[in-house]
């Protein structure tokens, strides 16, 4: 049996999570779970799965959960109790699936403790990819893809030699604009985007996703999952999401992982590795297409990419102030206090503006994504 903990268990992945746990009774037991303050769904999940120990980063939430079940489990608050639930000695493996920055430091000390980790969080890697790689290696925990791009080209390597690699194709649906003319996107309201074509998701990697800069980060983190240059990854419109990323090697032979869109197949690849489970979920229905289709992604209308592409080149802490802008001028997108067009312009400005720090430590990256942070804010208040 594997020991699991979802930290994040109450969004999108983490609820995925969940119904893949509920199918293997046999292989998988649960021990934590944890949330920022959706208490209601952290309650009913409680009730369902029955863990050892939650984490609630609010306070507040902590005492409701405290209160309503008493001593039969232990609940941790603030970001300390999720910390220490990184690190519990009764799990095996954690599955990441908290959205943004707020990942990393319990990343990082769950990689500290050695256990392996099914990742779907990709900001943490943008963030500080070369230092959670180098810590993963020193203490010999596993960082499995859970993003299904990432599965795609990690289930395509698995039996190959990686040094035979000459590039990625990283496939994107090209989110809910992909057909909406670069005129129409000052008139874009958060609502327009929050209908996603393929993958009910968090609002983060949604509004991500209609930018393209979901697919951006992406190529950061694929630059670390693989160790391979921004220069040899190629991103590939690909509207039917049938095939979920490619890898080509030397000999121009290509590999391609296919599977119908639905998170729970990455997450539980991720989970049961490397053993490989039956489950009842659809496989792809190859007669539905008439035709499997690929674009060039068109970078004036989303410009995110651009600026991804920019600070993978430019490495140091250039992707963690990419990440920080990001967060801030989607978060300001869907407060309504600034327009679409207004994310990629505000990501730009920021760049710009701060200092880039080559090879940093811990402490630059936490320091650098304050100040993006603090760069993004203004320019948005003024
Ligand atoms: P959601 O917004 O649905 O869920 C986020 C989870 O993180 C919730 O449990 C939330 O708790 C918790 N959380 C949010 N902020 C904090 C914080 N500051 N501290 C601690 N916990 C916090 O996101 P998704 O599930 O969609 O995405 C999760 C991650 O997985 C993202 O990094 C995303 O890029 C990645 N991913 C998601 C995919 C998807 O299909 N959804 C696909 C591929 C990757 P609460 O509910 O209490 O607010
Ligand atoms: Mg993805």
């Amino acid at each position: 049996m594997k020991r699991i903990a979802i930290l994040g268990s109450t969004g999108s992945i983490g609820r995925n999570t969940l119904e893949v746990l509920k199918n293997f009774p046999g292989e998988f037991s649960l021990v934590g779970l944890s949330a920022y303050s959706d208490t209601g769904t952290l309650i009913q999940q409680i009730e369902r799965f029955h863990p050892k120990v939650v984490s609630v980063v609010d306070k507040e939430g902590a005492r409701t959960i405290e209160k309503k079940f008493g001593r039969k489990i232990k609940v941790l608050a603030g970001t300390g109790g999720l910390n220490a639930l990184a690190q519990n000695e009764d799990i095996d493996l954690i599955v990441m699936a908290i959205s943004g920055a707020a990942a990393l430091l319990p990343l990082i000390r769950a990689v500290e403790k050695g256990k392996d980790i099914a990742l779907a969080n990709k900001e943490a890697l943008v963030m500080a990819g070369e230092i959670i790689m180098r810590k993963a290696r020193q203490c010999r925990a596993k960082i499995l893809p859970v993003d299904s791009e990432q599965s795609a080209i990690w289930q395509c390597l698995e039996a190959n030699n990686k040094n035979y690699l000459r590039k990625i194709y990283l496939t994107a649906s090209g989110g809910p604009l992909r057909d909406v003319k670069m005129r129409d996107f000052k008139k874009i309201r958060p609502a327009d985007v929050l209908k996603h074509p393929c993958w009910k998701m968090g609002k983060k990697i949604t509004v991500d996703s209609a930018t393209l800069m979901n697919k951006g980060l992406e190529v950061i983190e694929a630059v670390h999952l693989f160790s391979i240059g921004a220069d040899k990854i190629e991103i590939l419109i690909h509207p039917e999401v049938v095939i979920h990323s490619m890898v080509e090697f030397v000999d121009r032979s290509i590999l391609a992982q296919l599977a119908y869109a639905d998170m729970r197949i990455p997450i539980q690849y991720a989970m049961s590795y490397p053993k490989r489970l039956s489950n009842g979920l659809p496989g792809v229905d190859f007669l539905k297409f008439n035709n499997l289709s690929f674009a060039k992604p068109d970078e004036k209308r989303f410009p995110c990419l651009r600026l991804a592409y920019q600070a993978a080149k430019d490495a140091g802490t250039a992707p963690c102030a990419l990440n920080a802008a990001d967060e801030v001028a989607v978060d300001a997108f869907l407060n309504k206090k600034i327009d679409f067009v207004s994310i990629p312009r505000t990501i730009e400005k920021v760049l710009n503006r701060i200092n880039n720090i080559t090879d940093p430590g811990l402490e630059d990256i936490l320091r650098a994504d304050q100040e993006a942070r603090a760069q993004a804010m203004s320019l948005i208040n003024n």
